[in-house]
Parts: C-alpha cells; structure tokens; sequence
C-alpha cells in the first residue's frame, strides 16, 4: 500500500510574514517525517507546500483529485488560516480528509513564552476557525485532537488512513457475480446502481457458462502441481493424500481454484460470489477454492451476496498488514449457556486468514442444495476482539450495521463438523446485540474481520454518506431503536427529493 498517498496540507496565511512561514514549513514537515517514521501508518503521508491564499488552496485540491495515487488529505492549520479562503477548494474537493487539530509543540515554554510564539503556534484557535466552514459547507470529515506523537492521536490517523484505502478501493472495485441471487432470498438483494453511487464500486453478472470454459482451459498437470502448494500450506491426513478419490476432489478444488482466479484476475475483478443454485457445468460448489481465493485478497459472498463480498473485500484492504484475517460470515448456530455465544460458519466458504492454526484440508460431502463431496479446509478462528458487519440496502439508502464481538476458542472439539468455524460472544451480550442486529435488519451473512476496527468503519461509511449503527459494549436498546428512527429522519430529509 506504499504506493498510495496522504497528502498533509497545512494552512496559513501572509499575514505573519516569511520567517514565521518558513518555521510553519519546517514544522508541518518534522511532524510528516515523525509520522511516517513511526511506521505505524499503512501509506506514505506526502508533506505538501503550505498553503497561503484561496488560488494555493483550490489548487492543492484539484491536484488532490486527479492524483491517482492520492487517497486522501490531512489538514492542519499551524497558525491562522480564514476560512473563507477554503471554500473553493472544500467545494471541489473529492477525496476524504482528516481535520488534524494538533500544535507542534506539546509543552508550553512558560519562562520563554512571547507573543511570537503565541502567533506561530496558534492552532488552538485557527483549527477552530478551519473547523468552522467543515460544518458551515455541511462536509463530512474526520477531527483529530491532540498532539501529533501522542499514540492516541497516531492510531487515529492510522485507522482513517485504512478506511481512505478501503475508500478507494471502493471506488475501483469490481464485483463478478457467477449466476444470481439465492432464489427468494431478500437481504442479498439489491439496488446495483444505487450502491455504486454510493459506494463506487461496479457489479457485474456472468453466466456460470463463461466461468466453466476458463476452469475447464486448466491443464492437468496445473492442477497437479497445485496439489504441492495444498500439501505445504495445510495438513492433510495420509489417508486422504492417497485415496484415489480424495485426489479427484482436490484436484477439481485446483482447477476451480485456478479457473476462478485466471477469470477475476483477467477481468480486473477483487470480490465475486456464487450460488449453490447456479452451478451447471462446474463439479460443485467450489469449497478451497473460494477459501483460497479470499484468503489471497478476494471478497467473496454466498448465494449471490454481492453487498457483502464488496465489503469482504473492502475490509481485507483496510486490515492489509495488521495481525488478523478477514472473512465472509454468517451467524450459523447458538450456544445457550453461561455466556451466550454465536457459532459462525458457512456451507463451505470460511477464509483460512483468520484460522487459529494452519488448517486441515478434507474431502466430505456437500449436501445443501447440490449433493458432492468437496474438500474444503477446516480451522477454528483466531481468539480475540473481532466485528461483524453487514452493509444492507434499506430500499432508498445504504445502511452499515457493525457488531462487536469477542472471539473466543471452543469449550470443546466438534468431530463431526466438516466446515471451519469461528465461536464468538458479541457485545454487550446476545440478547441485545441480536435484537439490535435485528430491529437494523442486519443480514445473516456479514464480513467478519480481526483487524479492522469499529472506527473505520466508521470512518468509511461517512466517506460514503452512509449510515452506519453500532452494537457494542454500551448499546442499549432503548436508545438504539431511537437512533434508527432519528437516522431515518435525517437521512430522508438529507436525501432530498
Ligand atoms: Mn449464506
């Protein structure tokens, strides 16, 4: 990701003369170096000329835009910038920006203190003023408050610095969906075009026709030596490596997993889904396949799932490099018991990155909707703080629900469960998480990640003008069932006709 860009803009003006200016360029550019040196941030924060007039401002924002590489803007106003001097460039600018309300200086010099100082490092009050015409022009933006090397203030920028990664990679994502939506099946439904409005990226249908001649264009001998690769990433029980027809299963997995990946790859293609329903032509449902592919990057949804493969995808960017996987989900099962606790899997499609140990590869029967066996891989996820999160189509808007949740390891082994699973505790308990995902009309699938945090979410969803709830420790349904009704107030009247 060190090829894509913050640009760090800092605002000011002539009033204070070009000593003062030269000081501000050297500071804005201390704090740049700082950040970047921390390695903490997942893209290379850029240190732009401080802007001093209207024509400098719209200027740095119209380079903003067409710059490819540059996924978003950190703004800081050192010393006092009018705000009126924004409002071109605020008006034109398209991508994401961070208000960094910080000072260069932590302490303040109490025996040295002038008013020189005082007119250099004022931000105290300039950010207030910058943060003025944010709120007057109705912009949605991300304030962060401290000191610039304060870890708080770090991890902030480093969390919205992913959700502008996921931002972009939302407006160039492509989604391939082999077949349709699982028949009578609602939530995975949905209006196409409104979300690549409101999200960017493009979803586009394929019959399983065009998959089944790039899969059967697979040699043999590719699958073959697929099969090493298998051999080396997971364990497999020398039963299954010498029965004949356990080969068969992994060596079809291989060129369904090959096929797939030649078809999205050439197609420009970084999430898809399937269909248990749409799979003429093909041996099956592909079961390591698709656990292969998302765990090298694709998004991926069941049973058409389109909004959820997008948002597999999106936050498998925004984790890239953090400890922790990312994987397409569904609320499979409960346990009733001291600390309720929801089992989550799917048929066959849970990804290997989010594994607490290096996954057993077997062959069993699939019995849902088409009857095969399949080999599949078979883990049990990593414990640890973990979310959940379903983007949903509301009809006339977007809604992102977000649940956190605790992984935690399984009281006991499941023998004679042949799909991989991840065992969690969602916040603050089931009762009100479920409810709450519920009266939200939360999907009974989600992407479930490990590394990416509440915050980005967040962060991202406001990057796209789209509601977002959040079920965690402190929900209460009460106030919850107020907020959708509140949301559903302002999104209306924020819409428009
Ligand atoms: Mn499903």
């Amino acid at each position: 990701m060190l090829n894509k860009e913050i640009w760090f803009v800092t605002g000011s003006q002539h009033l204070y003369g070009p000593k003062v200016l030269a000081e501000v360029a050297d500071n804005s550019a201390a704090i740049v170096k700082g950040l970047n040196e921390t390695q903490k941030l997942p893209v290379n924060l850029v240190c732009k000329p401080t802007v001093k007039t209207p024509e400098e401002i719209h200027s740095v924002c119209q380079q903003a835009n067409n710059d490819v590489n540059c996924v978003g803007l950190v703004l800081w106003m050192h010393t006092f910038s009018p705000a009126k001097m924004w409002i071109s460039g605020l008006n034109e600018l398209q991508k994401p920006w961070l208000h960094l309300h910080t000072q260069f200086h932590a302490k303040l010099p109490w025996s040295d203190i002038n008013m020189n100082y005082m007119n250099t490092h004022q931000s105290a009050h300039g950010d207030r003023e910058f943060g003025f015409i944010g709120t007057r022009m109705r912009k949605e933006r991300k304030v962060v408050v401290g000191h610039w090397q304060a870890p708080h203030v770090v991890e902030q920028i480093d969390g919205w610095c992913r959700a502008a990664l996921g931002w972009a990679e939302s407006q160039s994502l492509k989604v391939a969906r082999f077949g349709d939506n699982m028949r009578h099946v609602a939530v995975t439904e949905g209006d196409k075009v409104a979300a690549q409005i409101a999200f960017g990226y493009q979803v586009h249908a394929y019959g399983v026709g065009d998959l089944v001649n790039v899969v059967n264009e697979v040699s043999d001998a590719q699958a073959k030596a697929q099969l090493e690769v298998y051999q080396n990433d997971y364990q497999i029980s020398d039963e299954t490596w010498k029965d004949e027809h356990a080969q068969k299963m992994l060596l079809n997995e291989a060129k369904l997993e090959l096929g797939m990946e030649k078809f999205l790859t050439e197609g420009g293609f970084g999430a898809f889904t399937n269909c248990f329903e749409n799979l003429t032509g093909l041996t099956g449902l592909p079961g390591l396949a698709t656990q292969r592919l998302m765990a090298k990057g694709f998004g991926y949804g069941g049973e058409g799932d389109w909004k959820t493969s997008a948002m597999v995808r999106i936050m498998k960017v925004m984790g890239e490099g953090r400890e922790g996987g990312c994987s397409f989900m569904e609320d499979y099962t409960y346990n009733f018991d001291k600390v309720d606790q929801v089992l989550g899997a799917h048929m066959l499609e849970i990804c290997p990155s989010i594994a607490d140990a290096k996954p057993r590869l077997e062959v069993h029967r699939h019995t849902i909707g088409v009857s095969c066996d399949v080999a599949r891989l078979l883990f049990t996820a990593k414990t640890g703080p973990s979310i959940c999160v379903s983007p949903i189509d509301m009809g006339n808007r977007f809604r992102i629900i977000v649940n956190e949740v605790d992984t935690v390891a399984p009281p006991a082994g499941t023998p004679n469960l042949p799909v991989a699973s991840a065992l969690w505790e969602p916040k603050p308990d089931l009762n009100v998480s479920a409810a709450a995902w519920i009266y939200a009309g939360g999907a009974h699938h989600s992407a479930y990640s490990q590394a990416v945090t509440t915050d980005i979410i967040e962060d991202y969803a406001e990057m796209a003008g789209v509601e977002t709830v959040i079920i965690d420790e402190n929900t209460t349904l009460r106030q919850f069932k107020n907020e959708l009704r509140q949301n559903a107030a302002y999104y209306a009247l924020k819409q428009g006709v």
